[in-house]
Formats: C-alpha cells, sequence, structure tokens
C-alpha cells in the first residue's frame, strides 16, 4: 500500500507462509528493500500496480540480509536491470556460509551480482537520503536503512512488533543483536517497517516497543 508520497508498504499477511515485508520508495531512483521470495515477487509487482507503483521502474535493489526470504526474488529481474546492493560482510558470508548450508538443507538460493556494496553512512539516490547502519546479530552483515526526513526505519529482521530477529541461525550473535537494537532505539522513529509482521506506526508506539523489547525481551 502506499503510505505517503513516494513510500509502500508491502506487508506479508498470509501466515501459512514465510515472505518478508518489502518497501518500495519511488523517486529519480526507484528503490525496492527486500523483494522477498521469488515466487512470491509477480504478487509483489500486481499490488505496487494497483497503488499506481511501476515494478518496471525499480533501479535499486537494497537486501537488508541475505536470507532467501528476503532476497531470493532479485532473480526475478532480468541480468543487467536493477542494481542489488547489500553489505560486504553479508555477501561473503552468504558465499563462506549461507549457500553451502542452504545447499545441505536442500535449499537453495539462486546466484546473483552485487553490484555494489552498502557501507554504513549516508545513501543518496536520487533527491532521497537515507542512513544505512550496519545491524549484525540476526545475520553477521545485515543492515537498516533509515529515512530521516520521514523517520522511517526498516529493519530487516532484527526487530518486529513485540519481537527481535533470531540469533540462533548460522552467523546469529545474540549480543551483536541486542547492542544494533539498542542503537536503532535512540532514533527518532515515526514508523518502524521490520522484516516479518506489522509495522509500527507513531513514535510513542514506535518507543514502546523498543522499550518493550529492551527491558523484557533483551534482559539477561
Ligand atoms: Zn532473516
Amino acid at each position: 500500500m502506499r503510505v505517503t508520497e513516494h513510500l509502500y508498504v508491502y506487508l506479508w499477511a498470509d501466515q501459512t507462509e514465510n515472505n518478508c515485508n518489502s518497501v518500495f520508495i519511488e523517486g529519480k531512483t526507484p528503490v525496492l528493500i527486500d523483494p522477498g521470495h521469488l515466487n512470491r515477487t509477480g504478487q509483489l509487482f500486481d499490488r505496487m500496480r494497483a497503488d499506481g507503483a511501476n515494478p518496471d521502474r525499480i533501479e535499486v535493489v537494497i537486501g537488508t540480509h541475505a536470507h532467501p526470504d528476503h532476497v531470493e526474488g532479485v532473480a526475478a529481474f532480468r541480468a543487467g536491470s536493477v542494481k542489488l546492493t547489500l553489505s560486504k560482510q553479508e555477501d561473503q558470508f552468504v558465499e563462506k556460509v549461507g549457500r553451502p548450508e542452504l545447499e545441505r538443507q536442500g535449499l537453495g538460493l539462486p546466484p546473483y551480482e552485487v553490484d555494489f556494496y552498502l557501507k554504513e553512512g549516508t545513501l543518496i539516490l536520487g533527491k532521497h537520503e537515507f542512513e544505512v547502519i550496519a545491524t549484525p546479530g540476526h545475520t553477521p552483515g545485515g543492515l537498516s536503512i533509515y529515512w530521516p526526513r520521514r523517520k522511517v526505519l526498516i529493519s530487516g529482521d532484527l526487530v518486529f512488533l513485540q519481537g527481535v530477529g533470531r540469533s540462533d541461525l548460522p552467523g546469529g550473535d545474540a549480543e551483536a543483536l541486542k547492542e544494533s537494537i539498542q542503537r536503532l532505539a535512540k532514533l527518532p522513529v515515526e514508523l518502524l517497517v521490520p522484516g516479518h509482521g506489522p509495522a509500527v506506526q507513531g513514535a510513542s508506539r514506535v518507543r514502546t516497543n523498543f522499550d518493550y523489547i529492551l527491558k523484557l525481551l533483551l534482559v539477561r
């Protein structure tokens, strides 16, 4: 759905299947964050078209992290038609550990080429300015994308509504997860779009959610 000017959020509502939330940001350089599973991209693109957003205009695809339910859908794009980006650490982890592990489980990740690496700091796409924040814990090279002008935070699988991402998968790190969440909790956020489940709208609701997570879920 279209949330505000330029911002479209597609939450995955089907409880019987695993697929991530996707975010599309329109502009001079239209960007899709987390395309999701490959067999669901058709549905995502249909939903975008129904909202007047044109998936054919997507120029950049960002993967918050390289789990198949977030990035497998990059294979839906013609080779060279979009630029794929994730962090270098995540890319290296996937090639060394993630891919062999998935293959052992009889799963796969389609081959893809990363066009450029995202580093912590400012990312300018067209007229939009984003902050890329390195948020390891769920995976070693996980990223969160913050849009300061709109106070929108896209957190991948780090935090959810009343929940946190798993740190028991390969490359997960519970201590790093906690530190990453503590960093994100300091940001002024009006809309939190997690990698799965409902979005959290309104600064006070976002604050309450971080407080709940930090006080109740991450105490040890
Ligand atoms: Zn994940």
